[in-house]
């Protein structure tokens, strides 16, 4: 992936038939690794409007990282 590039944007397929799609525990475990890494990165905070809401979550949860948010959170 190069950033800048002018080419199309390549939108990946989601795999909604696998029985993966539809595990609770891997949704979870994936939400909390792409949060992790978006709270770590905050590059579009001011374009994200999941920005406020993470940060509400990290903040109020006791461990305050994405590891202490409730999946019944997200
Ligand atoms: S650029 Fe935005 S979406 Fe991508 S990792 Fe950083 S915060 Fe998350």
């Amino acid at each position: 992936m190069r950033e800048g590039g002018l080419e199309a944007p390549f939108r990946r397929p989601l795999d909604w038939e696998n029985p993966d799609f539809y595990d609770e525990a891997k949704l979870d475990a994936e939400m909390r690794r792409v949060l992790d890494i978006c709270h770590g990165c905050r590059r579009c905070f001011n374009l994200c409007d999941s920005f406020p809401r993470l940060f509400d979550l990290v903040d109020e949860s006791a461990t305050m990282e994405v590891d202490g948010v409730q999946p019944s959170d997200f």
